[in-house]
């Protein structure tokens, strides 16, 4: 099938931003076996795109627009595709509540204007974002498709991974099966820079991407069957996990959550947590899995330095020399959290969610984490680099990392 890509957006005309996306869909599309015969970028102007709407539809199978999904009088692509389409745009009630919860879990209310992105082109395919509000869709419309993607890199690849690879796959022709290796604790630049030599290989194809604070590489293989398509992705997956060792917490869709409370119960341990800024997030996720009574002796909110104090004992000399936002602070609420617990391991967080930094000059997004099982002692800093206005990703990242360093301690 052919296939084509318009790009949409007047800093790509300008040549304030380079076109990433229509290099990141072109790969990705003749990977899948798609002929993708046309790129071409038009500004935020609804007649221009218009125009170039009708071509595309004339002469390709599958258009893949990206960009002006937003919020903004600027973002048209949905309301003049719609048009082109001859399509009423109609609330999508998943979608909405999606971009709700999106402003809520940062302590917001959706403005009125991020409503309109809940409107998509009526009998369509909605595809989630799960790294901004805008979701993407994909429209079957006269024998062709169209499909209407966000912008920004980091939302459109993983929707293009974990849905519109998946959606297109059935109009490829044979098989297409992918693996997912996920990483934690690796950036996507460092790990895409180690598997090189796998980034260039043709069947199966290894393409990195990042989520949510973590880096996955996605491996996808073609072939007449499914069978065949995953016996050619089986020596790519065991290599890579083999390259990153420890890095790798599983492949597919195990979260890190899911992998340590596997790892607890096959060792009949149990963890006590002492959570400050994460206040309850690493038992959350840990109890989002069922077994979780099992393996959660208790988690303790100490947000205050008194309830540190009183109830962890952490010592005030520890916190007064080195700080409440400190490695010595963390580890003497792992020690608390143990004690308190009476569980095999006790683990303590303590950091800075945001958006301000502390008076002692630590940044929003640092924070220190802590295991202890009595006798051997496990450390972490982490800094998530994104620093104020994050809070919910920090929050996040944070307690991704506590996570991490139970699994780690686990596979020793
Ligand atoms: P938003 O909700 O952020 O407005 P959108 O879907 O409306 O998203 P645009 O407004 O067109 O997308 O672009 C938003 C940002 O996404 C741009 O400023 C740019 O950083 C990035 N972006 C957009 N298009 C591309 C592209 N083709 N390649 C790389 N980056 C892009
Ligand atoms: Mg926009």
């Amino acid at each position: 099938m052919k296939a084509e890509i318009v790009s949409v957006g007047t800093e790509l005309l300008l040549g304030d931003i380079v076109n990433t996306d229509a290099q990141f869909l072109a790969g990705e599309l003749a990977r899948m076996g798609f002929t993708v015969l046309y790129h071409s970028t038009v500004g935020d102007n609804a007649q221009r795109l218009a125009a170039l709407l009708d071509t595309a539809l004339s002469r390709s199978d599958i258009v893949l627009t990206t960009g002006g999904l937003g919020p903004t009088a600027d973002d048209l692509t949905k309301e003049v595709c719609a048009k082109s389409l001859g399509l009423p745009l109609v609330e999508d009630a998943e979608s909405l509540r999606r971009i709700e919860a999106f402003f809520h879990a940062r302590g917001q209310s959706m403005p009125e204007t991020n409503r309109k992105q809940a409107l998509l082109p009526q009998g369509c395919t909605a595809f989630r974002n799960d790294h901004g509000t805008a979701p993407g869709c994909a429209v079957e419309w006269k024998g062709k498709i169209v499909i209407l993607l966000p912008g920004p890199p980091r939302e459109l690849k993983p929707m293009f991974f974990e849905q519109v690879a998946p959606y297109l796959a059935q109009f490829a022709g044979g098989a297409i099966v992918s693996h997912t290796v996920r990483t934690f604790g690796i950036g996507e630049s460092a790990m895409a820079e180690r598997a090189a030599p796998y980034l260039r290989q043709e069947n199966p194809t290894v393409a990195p991407y990042a989520k949510d604070g973590e880096a996955l590489l996605r491996v996808t293989a073609r072939a007449a069957s499914r069978e065949e398509a995953d016996a050619l992705c089986r020596p790519t997956v065991d290599a890579l996990c083999a390259l990153y060792g420890d890095l790798v917490y599983g492949v597919d869709a195990e979260s890190l959550q899911q992998v340590v409370v596997r790892m607890l119960r096959e060792r009949g341990m149990k963890v006590g947590l002492a959570e400050s800024c994460t206040a309850g997030l690493i038992a959350k996720r840990i109890t989002e899995i069922p077994g979780a009574s099992e393996v959660l002796e208790c988690g303790i909110v100490s947000y205050s330095n008194r309830i540190k104090q009183e109830l962890l004992g952490v010592s005030p000399d520890t916190i007064a020399k080195y700080g409440v936002i400190s490695a010595e602070t963390a580890a003497e609420m792992a020690t608390g959290a143990l004690r308190v617990s009476g569980a095999d391991i006790g683990l303590g967080v303590t950091g800075l969610a945001g958006p301000d930094g502390d008076d002692r000059g630590n940044p929003a997004g640092l924070s220190f984490i802590a295991l202890t099982d009595g006798s051997r002692t496990l450390a972490r800093t982490v800094n998530t680099g994104r620093g104020g206005g994050n809070r919910e990703y920090n929050r996040f990242v944070t307690a991704s990392n506590a996570l991490d360093l139970i699994r780690l301690y686990l596979s020793d």
